[in-house]
Order: structure tokens, then C-alpha cells, then sequence
């Protein structure tokens, strides 16, 4: 266990393992297959990246998303450890160099997506190497009872057949009881030793504000909460509106979601985690590489699609172990039109069918043919192409994306090309005459060398970097050189990316899976359910009922949630009519004023007035605020 502190400390910066790491790592070192159950943000990492350093060999991870491995990848590269990434769209050629690399290169970890696992070759070559680990990280995947569901990952239980003698990990933040099962079962992890780590974050108060004005209780929270905070939404849209209102209330906030260009998110990202701006108002592609300590505050402004969706957000408050807040703001009308809006979203198999033939007839994918390289497209306008409901069909393209027929990555990109097709003559009496755009061509004939000969990609935000000018100056450049003949210039955005991973079969490629997804709307259906029962619930302490759901029995209340505090001074409705009546002696006051003042639930205080407009007690002012009478 020294030698994995030293480990720890030398490659990490960390002096201590914390919560169950170091039993874990104890157990794969002995040989025992592991499945660890953590909290996002526990650590699960450390857990199988320690004891394959300790080792020999070399560790395999299995990882669901594209983004994820690239992420781990990169992190452990910045800390001097050799490890590789085999996602999808590598030729044949590069594939078998990578996998060559791993064979004889010391390397220390070579992540995969589930989907590799199915390539011969790749199973041919894990048989070959020397492997000292398999970890499978975000387990829960293998399950239909989670939220992320990827059949791609049953695969990974052949990983135990490749390398019969080798330990397998399997780490997950969902410990919901059957989720758990499914793992156990499905990977075929045995001798099986299962590590839970405390759920708990007991330094967050979770509330739940019923409220009919989320505008303005998100106003007045705002205020009241000091420090780093985010609001997560729905959708993109709400995200900029959110973020422009929080502006204008003298708040600084920022958006963030997946369709904006990978400079501009790691911009905003910046801009936030050094406290720049205060909130980051965002869609639920915020998440990975938060890893801030000090957020104080995060605000749920819709309602996610499953406890353990708000559960995972939540928690990326206080991770400073410092006291915070983790609220939802809804109102009686959001459980109605949450039920609708995600009932309407779930497409059934024709629907998914009818998308799959549209991608296709629109990127002109032929019978048998499967497409290498990614294809990039602006979503928006190919719904609008097949009129299809963007919900909707953004669900079917993931129910293809977790079923292994495409990769999906959303993101804002840009794809400009140049050619130059005036001849040098022309070219240089151009640079005579219009002095003002005399560098910026000099700067691309310089930097692109074929590009009179062949149209060519070109870098906007490089030529931006070269002359200080900005994007969309240079576009307006570059079309005036269009019109004027001397170049042709073609400028194409997307913001979603798909790779195809399986040839065309048209419904063949669906009917594979047809049947499951059925099922799988059913789970999602009882996911929201879920959600719903946890702000329906107006009874037992908020970190309880959460806890339970993830397996976890407590028996001390938070003392923190609103039921807990609403218990310690629930005030009669008589108190509470007191109170207003003691409030109104001191001068008129509006049910803003009132609410704040008495700190009581918004329905309740409006129940109260009601009853004393009734008996007379008192009455609405011409600025609509209440007087005594
Ligand atoms: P998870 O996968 O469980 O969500 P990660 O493995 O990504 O969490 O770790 C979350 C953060 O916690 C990382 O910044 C990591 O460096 C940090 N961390 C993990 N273990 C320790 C430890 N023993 N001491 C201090 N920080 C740690
Ligand atoms: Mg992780």
C-alpha cells in the first residue's frame, strides 16, 4: 500500500486516498473483481489507474462516450502517462499501428468504447497483450434500468474470455438496486466484491421552490446565495434567454450548451471556474470537466429526466464539502407540461426507422455502404428538409447513437474552403487595388500552399490569429473575393456530428434492436415518474428520499432540505395571519414583501391573504400591495 500512496502522491499530487479508494485498490491488487460504487466526483478513477500503475502490463478501459475517453486521455498524457484512445472512425492502417503501439510501446492504458470490442482484430490483439486490469467505467450502461443504456456495453463481458486471468473493475454513480444486479450478473464479475461509498453530501440543502414566478424566485435566491453557482435548463434556448435576463438583473452569467464551438465552451468554462462569471446558465452538456470545489449554488429551472440526472448535477455543488444549496424551481404547471413534453419526445421504432432514412438520403449514404468519416450537418435544417419535430428526432439519433448504429457528438463547427481561381496576373492587380485586403490574401497564400491549385480547408480562427482581424471580417473578405472571381469560397456550419459505425441496412439496421425500444421508453417513462415523486413529496427529509433511492438507508434527517426546516417553524394558519396583520400595522406591504418577510411557502401566504380579503381584515392599495383595514 506504500508503493500506491507513493503512486498516488507522485503522479496525482494527492497525499491521501480517500473514502473506500484504498480498500479498492487493495482488492484488484489481489486479484478479486471489484465493483465500486461512488458518487460522481468520488474518485473512481484513481481506483483502477493507481493499481495498473503499480503493475506490470497494461490496463483496458472500457468507456462509454467519445468525449470521455478523449478527456481521461489527455489527463493521464498531461500527468507523463502513456496511454491511447481507440474510438470510432480510425482506418484499418492506423487501427492496427495504435494497437501495434500497445503491444510493444509501454503503454500503460488503452481505453476503448464498447463498440471496438467488437472488432476482431481488437479482440485478436488484447489476447496478445500483456493486460493487468480490465475496468469498465460507467457500468451502469450495461443496464436497461439506467438512464444510459448502451447494449454495446454487454459486450464487455467478452473481455473476461479474452483474458480469463485478469482482474475487472467496474465503477458507476448509480447504485440503484437493480442497477447493481444487472452489473453483478451481466459483466460475470466473481468472486465479486462490492465497495459502496456514502451517497451522502450532507453539507447540501436540497430544496424543492414551488413557486408560480421562477423569474423572480431565481431573482431573490440569486441574491441570496453568494458565490459560484449554475442553473441548468433544458434546452439552448433557455439557456441564452436565462442567462440574458440573469444579466440584466445585475447578475454575471454566461450560457453553455452543446451547440456552441469547443473555443467558445472552453472560454465560458474559464470565465466561470476563475469566478469571472458568477453563473453558468446551462444545458445538461455542462458537466464533464467541472471540477470546480467552491460552487455554491445550483439551480435546477426545469426538471431533469431522472433522479439520477439531478442527482449528479446537484452534487457539483459544494464539492469543498462547504455549505450549499441544491434547488429546483417549479411551478404546479411544470409536472404537467414535463409529463407532455417528454411523453411527446419518446419516438416509437417507425419513427426512428423514418430518421435513419432520412440521415442517409441526405448525406446520399448508398445500400452496404458504410461511411468513414464523420459527417457534419446543422441539425435545425434537416428537420426543417423532412419536417420532423427537432425533439423528437434528436431522440430517435440518440436511440441510434446508444444502440451502436452512429456515433452522435454535438458542437458548433465551421467549415470554410478557399481556392484561388484568378490567375497570378489578375491576382496581383487585385492586391494593387484593394490595399485593404492586400495582407489578409498574402497571409493565406502563404499559409495554405496548394491553394490556387486545390480548394482547401481553411482555419478562421488561425487566419484570425495571423492578422488580428476578426471571423466574421474575414468571411466578408473572402466573399467579396468570391464575387470579385478571384476565389471561390465555400462556408458551411454544423452543429451536430455523426459517425456512422454500421453499413446501411435500412430497417434491417433497426429492427436489430426494434423491440427493446419499447422497453426503453417504458424505462425513461418510469425514470420521470421518479423525478416527479421527489418534488411531489412533501413529507420525509429531502437527502433521505434520495438516498433511499440510491440503495442507501439513513436514518437522521439533513436538517437542512425544506421539510426539515419547514418542520422545526411550520406556523399555523392562524400565526401566520398574525404575523401579516403584525407586517401591515408597520405600513403596506406587497406579497413579494410579505412572502420574504414571513418566510413562508408561497401557496400558504397566498391562502392566508385570501382568508383575510374574505373577512375584511384587509385590503389592496391602488399599488396593489395589502393595507390593514
Ligand atoms: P468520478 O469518476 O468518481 O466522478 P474522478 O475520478 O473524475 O471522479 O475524480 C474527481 C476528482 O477528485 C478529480 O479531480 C480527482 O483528481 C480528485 N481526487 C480523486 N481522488 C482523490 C484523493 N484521494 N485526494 C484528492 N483528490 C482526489
Ligand atoms: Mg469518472
Amino acid at each position: 500500500m506504500q508503493e500506491t500512496q507513493a503512486i498516488l502522491q507522485q503522479y496525482w499530487g494527492h497525499d491521501n486516498f480517500r473514502g473506500s479508494q484504498s480498500s479498492i485498490i487493495e482488492s484488484v491488487l489481489s486479484g478479486k473483481d471489484v465493483l465500486a460504487l461512488m458518487p460522481t466526483g468520488g474518485g473512481k478513477s484513481i481506483c483502477y489507474q493507481v493499481p495498473a500503475m503499480a503493475q506490470e502490463g497494461l490496463c483496458i478501459v472500457v468507456s462509454p462516450l467519445v468525449a470521455l475517453i478523449q478527456d481521461q486521455v489527455n489527463q493521464l498524457k498531461n500527468k507523463g502517462i502513456k496511454a491511447i484512445a481507440l474510438t470510432g472512425g480510425i482506418p484499418f492502417d492506423e487501427l492496427n499501428d495504435l494497437l501495434d503501439n500497445c503491444l510493444y510501446g509501454n503503454y500503460k492504458f488503452l481505453y476503448l468504447s464498447p463498440e471496438r470490442l467488437q472488432q476482431p482484430l481488437i479482440q485478436e490483439r488484447i489476447q496478445e497483450m500483456n493486460v493487468n486490469l480490465i475496468a469498465i467505467d460507467e457500468a451502469h450502461c450495461i443496464s436497461q434500468w439506467g438512464n444510459d443504456f448502451r447494449p454495446a456495453y454487454l459486450q464487455c463481458a467478452i473481455l473476461k474470455e479474452l483474458v480469463p486471468q485478469v482482474p475487472m473493475i467496474a465503477l458507476t454513480a448509480t447504485a440503484t438496486p437493480r442497477v447493481v444486479d444487472d452489473i453483478v450478473q451481466n459483466l460475470k464479475l466473481s468472486p465479486v466484491q462490492i465497495f459502496k461509498d456514502s451517497f451522502s453530501r450532507s453539507n447540501i440543502a436540497f430544496i424543492v421552490k414551488r413557486t408560480e414566478d421562477k423569474l423572480f424566485q431565481l431573482k431573490n435566491y440569486m441574491g441570496k446565495v453568494p458565490g459560484s453557482s449554475i442553473v441548468y435548463v433544458r434546452s439552448r434556448k433557455m439557456s441564452v434567454s436565462l442567462s440574458k435576463f440573469l444579466n440584466e438583473n445585475g447578475f454575471s452569467a454566461a450560457h453553455f450548451h452543446g451547440g456552441m464551438t469547443k473555443s467558445e465552451k472552453e472560454d465560458k468554462l474559464n470565465l466561470w471556474l476563475y469566478g469571472t462569471i458568477q453563473t453558468m446558465v446551462a444545458t445538461n452538456a455542462f458537466g464533464m470537466g467541472v471540477d470546480k470545489p467552491d460552487v455554491r449554488f445550483v439551480v435546477h429551472y426545469q426538471i431533469p429526466d431522472s433522479l439520477e440526472s439531478y442527482y449528479q448535477e446537484a452534487g457539483r455543488a459544494g464539492r469543498d464539502g462547504k455549505p450549499s444549496v441544491a434547488m429546483l424551481l417549479t411551478s404546479e404547471e411544470d409536472k404537467q407540461r414535463a409529463r407532455q413534453q417528454f411523453l411527446a419526445a419518446l419516438p416509437d421504432v417507425a419513427f426512428v426507422k423514418k430518421v435513419y432514412s432520412n440521415l442517409n438520403n441526405y448525406f446520399q449514404v448508398s445500400y452496404g455502404e458504410l461511411v468513414m468519416e464523420p459527417m457534419a450537418f446543422k441539425f435545425n435544417a434537416f428537420c426543417k428538409r423532412y419536417e420532423l419535430e427537432p425533439n423528437l428526432a434528436f431522440n430517435a439519433l440518440r436511440i441510434l447513437d446508444q444502440n451502436s448504429v452512429l456515433s452522435l457528438s454535438e458542437q458548433f463547427q465551421e467549415k470554410t474552403t478557399l481556392q484561388f481561381v484568378a490567375s497570378k496576373a489578375a491576382i496581383f492587380q487585385y492586391l494593387e487595388k484593394y490595399r485593404k485586403s492586400a495582407p489578409i490574401i498574402q497571409t493565406v497564400l502563404r499559409t495554405y500552399g496548394g491553394i490556387t491549385d486545390y480548394e482547401t480547408k481553411i482555419d478562421l480562427s488561425l487566419l484570425h490569429r495571423k492578422t488580428g482581424m476578426r471571423e466574421t471580417q474575414l468571411k466578408e473578405i473572402f466573399q467579396q473575393l468570391a464575387n470579385d472571381g478571384i476565389v471561390n469560397y465555400h462556408n458551411q456550419s454544423s452543429d451536430l456530428e455523426i459517425h456512422f459505425l454500421v453499413p446501411r441496412e435500412d430497417d434491417v439496421t433497426i429492427n436489430v434492436f426494434a423491440k427493446k425500444v419499447k422497453e426503453l421508453n417504458a424505462v425513461k417513462q418510469y425514470n420521470l415518474e421518479a423525478m416527479l415523486g421527489y418534488i411531489e413529496n412533501n413529507k420525509e427529509c429531502r437527502s433521505r428520499y434520495l438516498l433511499k433511492y440510491f440503495g442507501e438507508d439513513t436514518h437522521e434527517n439533513c436538517g437542512t432540505c425544506d421539510i426539515c426546516t419547514a418542520k422545526g417553524k411550520r406556523t399555523s394558519p392562524h400565526q401566520l395571519e398574525e404575523r401579516i396583520l403584525e407586517l401591515l400595522d408597520l405600513g403596506p406591504h406587497s406579497s413579494r414583501k410579505l412572502e420574504s418577510a414571513t418566510g413562508a411557502d408561497e401557496k400558504e401566504l397566498l391562502k392566508a391573504l385570501q382568508f383575510l380579503l374574505e373577512d375584511g381584515k384587509v385590503q389592496l392599495n391602488f399599488k396593489n400591495e395589502y393595507v390593514k383595514k
